[in-house]
């Protein structure tokens, strides 16, 4: 399937239960589009306990438990990030995983770029079965450094273990486990509601069901070029 390019720019918050698929419709998105910058509020964490930074200390125990880490870290985390990247000056195109997460995100997020003239202009929710998502959990392999994603039953490594593109060891991240899973589930449909709230508000909330990213990926390329592309209606 071809995509058109954007004529405008895309600034797209992924929302998904964990394990819903977030990290592998992003990685779709962007070999359709390099021209879109993805940022993963998980994946910086992760990059701060690598290097051991003070961050880090106070991320890996929360992260283990499957517990959200307090809103004004993890968003000065996320917005330091849009800036360095000079994501908010100009036309660029990028789009949020895992961050906003709760409403007071939403809103420190949103007043800042609000001073930029960058809010967010789609969100999109995927819908994806519980039953599912246990199984990606359980199957799910990570590399570090990139943040690709591997699924031992759907995409596995050409090497097992190994991650295709550095051929460095793959890891099994310590929250991917049904206890954590469980924990992060209930948190997860407490903190979604008001989320929907605030960008249904806004006019931008979309939602994209399915089992598989094979069946949801198409649908969130077609919501893009429709809203973004040349006949884009927006
Ligand atoms: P993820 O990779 O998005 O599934 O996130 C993994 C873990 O990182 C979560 O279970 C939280 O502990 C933490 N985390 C990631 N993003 C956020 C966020 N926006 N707010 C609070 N905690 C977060």
């Amino acid at each position: 399937m071809t995509f058109a390019k954007l004529t405008r720019p895309l600034r797209l918050l992924l929302i998904a239960p964990p394990g819903g698929g977030k990290g592998t419709i992003s990685s779709k998105l962007l070999k359709q589009h390099p021209e879109i910058t993805s940022l993963s509020s998980g994946d910086l964490l992760r990059q701060e306990i690598k290097n051991q930074t003070s961050i880090g200390s106070q991320a890996t125990s929360l992260m283990q438990s499957g517990k959200l880490l307090p809103d004004q870290l993890v968003s000065d985390l996320v917005i330091k990030e849009l800036k360095t990247q000079n994501l908010l000056q100009g036309e660029k195109s990028w789009l949020l995983d895992g961050f906003p997460r709760t409403l007071a995100q939403a809103q420190i997020l949103d007043s800042d770029l609000y001073k930029e003239s960058s809010q967010i202009n789609m969100v999109i929710e995927l819908k994806v079965p519980h039953s599912v998502i246990l199984d990606r959990i359980e199957n799910r392999w990570v590399h570090i450094p990139s943040g690709r994603i591997y699924n031992l039953t759907y995409s596995p490594p050409k090497v097992p273990g190994l991650d295709d593109v550095t051929g460095e060891p793959l890891s099994k991240r310590p929250d991917d486990n049904v206890e954590v899973f469980k924990q992060r589930l209930e948190q997860y449909e407490k903190t979604v509601g008001p989320l929907r709230e605030f960008y249904g508000k806004q006019g931008v909330l979309n939602y994209i069901a399915g089992d598989s990213s094979d069946i949801i990926f198409p649908k969130v390329q077609k919501l893009i070029e429709e809203c973004f592309g040349p006949d884009g209606k927006y």
